[in-house]
């Protein structure tokens, strides 16, 4: 895609979603303007879940009878956006939600555009033999209702786009309130360029004013066929209890456990780095750490030149008390929403600190009446436990992941220490001496996914995760050896 239609593609959609979503246009681009009066089903942007169902599905036919060469030219088209807008889209989105960095923002589209996978991953199998030929194909749901968080709104959108189109789906989709803006944004700056390409409209369709109502209208309609939800305790439960095939990427609690055998400045340094990303707000980001007594010191010290800032335990009891509360309605603990993701020197302020910019992380030792251990506390403030043994490390380890069975680390050189917290702590992604993008394929192997599907078990999401599983065979022919 040239720059001059870069330019003209974003300036036209940043217009456009504007000129939908201010009551008054006096500034450029801004995201905390109020939503104006809607007007469904332009650009993929609908009023009415049955309006926005009803385009997927005429879409979904369409792009199935358009063909793989026009489906490749969709994934494309998203992926180019994604790297070619990732400065616009990540800074509206940092605008819109006022969480995270903008740094990571950006980063995370360009991880879209270059490790999300797309059809490449929907080979087919083939057996041949004494009775003929049998083929196995990936096929496509239909139409998919997706619900995407406001941690990461545009990017779990395209995410789950890129995947699920490949397969050759739709989606409807709920976005977080407070991510709506970036949501719209993205999608119809796909939605203008893949009809500019190929003809084809309406394969993302979003809901202009998403509530929990119309979530509740995509997990009981009857031409959405499956589900793909991204979001925390409160969302994970009532697509569970939904009569669908539901994908459900939930909340974590990462623990991070480092043995005396670790390289502890490398572990130091990979703990400041995947605990900061982001402000914290990834779900497989490190959230608490257990280490052995013989390293703890270290560990504690080194933490502090890879950019973190070291708080005493009262300071880091003060810094729980004034952030997480306990929230009934999930049972779980929680941050305080006007801290979530924000920076570092924003929390420290919380307890009359006034640190400088470049502080990446507020860290510090704990016991276990600290709130923020079990808590998901999506801020960067990383609460360290000392242990008498690796065991016990393991043991906590286990108990504040509290079962999500989502993502877990361990710094070590020792592999039966490394294979004895696997196989506790039972977790979808595991990362040995990484930090947590690591398990994403940024630092590690294995491709990346905005949606970990934790307690349905689907793992890191891919273009198969949204096929069925087809088999046609042919007896007796076509076996040609
Ligand atoms: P959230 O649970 O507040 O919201 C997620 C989505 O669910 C939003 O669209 C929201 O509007 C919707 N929602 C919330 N409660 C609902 C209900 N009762 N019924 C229907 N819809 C409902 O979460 P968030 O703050 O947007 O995102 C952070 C959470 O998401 C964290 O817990 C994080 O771990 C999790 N997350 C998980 C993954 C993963 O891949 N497993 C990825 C990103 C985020």
């Amino acid at each position: 895609m040239s720059t001059a239609i870069n330019e003209t593609l974003i300036r036209d959609v940043v217009s456009e979603v504007l000129g939908r979503l201010q009551t008054s246009a006096t500034s450029p681009i801004t995201p905390t303007a109020a939503p104006a009066a809607a007007t469904g089903g332009r650009d993929g942007i609908f009023q009415t879940i049955n309006d926005a169902v009803a385009a997927a599905k005429a879409a979904q036919q369409r792009l199935v009878d358009a063909g793989l060469e026009k489906r490749a030219q969709v994934i494309q088209c998203i992926r180019d956006i994604c790297l070619n807008q990732k400065e616009e889209l990540g800074k509206f989105e940092y605008e819109e939600t006022k969480i995270g960095r903008l740094d990571h923002k950006i980063a995370k589209l360009v991880n879209i555009g270059t490790r999300v996978p797309g059809m490449e991953m929907l080979r087919t199998d083939a057996v041949s033999g004494d009775h003929g030929l049998g083929v196995t194909e990936y096929a496509p749901f239909g139409v998919i209702g997706v619900i995407t968080p406001v941690t990461h709104s545009a990017p779990t959108l395209a995410c789950n786009a890129i995947m699920m189109i490949s397969a050759g789906n739709t989606l409807v989709v709920n976005p977080h309130p407070s991510g709506i803006k970036s949501a719209i944004l993205i999608t119809q700056m796909i939605a203008k360029k893949a009809r500019e390409l190929t003809g084809l409209d309406n394969l993302i369709c979003v809901i202009e004013k998403p509530t929990i109502e119309t979530a509740n209208e995509i997990f009981t309609h009857p031409d959405i066929r499956m589900l793909c939800i991204t979001g925390g305790p409160g969302v994970v439960k009532a697509a569970m209890a939904s009569n669908k095939k539901a994908v459900v990427a939930g909340p974590g609690n990462p623990p991070v456990v480092v043995d005396e055998t670790a390289d502890i400045e490398k572990a130091a340094a990979g703990i400041v780095i995947g605990a900061a990303w982001d402000n914290n707000l990834l779900c497989i980001g490190e959230k608490e750490v257990f280490v052995v007594e013989s390293v703890a010191d270290q560990l504690l010290e080194a933490m502090g030149r890879h950019g973190g800032y070291r708080l005493n335990k009262e300071q880091m009891d003060a810094v729980a008390k004034a952030t997480i509360h306990y929230d009934e309605k999930t049972g779980h603990y929680m941050a305080d929403k006007k801290y979530v993701g924000k920076d570092p020197q924003v929390i420290a302020e919380v307890i009359g600190l006034n640190l400088p910019r470049g502080v990446e992380l507020l860290y510090g030792e704990v016991d276990e009446s600290n709130p923020l251990l079990p808590s998901e506390q999506m801020m960067p403030v990383l609460p360290v436990v000392r242990c008498a043994n690796v065991d016990q490390a393991i043991d906590l380890a286990v108990k504040y992941e509290h079962g999500f069975g989502h993502t877990a680390m361990i710094w070590s050189k020792n592999v039966n220490n490394m294979t004895k917290m696997g196989k506790a702590v039972d977790t979808t992604i595991f990362i040995k001496n990484g930090a947590c993008m690591a398990g994403l394929g940024s630092g590690g192997e294995g491709f990346s996914s905005f949606s970990i599907a934790t307690p349905t078990g689907e793992g890191v999401t891919s273009p198969l995760t949204f096929t069925r599983v087809r088999r046609c065979v042919m007896v007796d022919n076509l076996r040609i050896i």
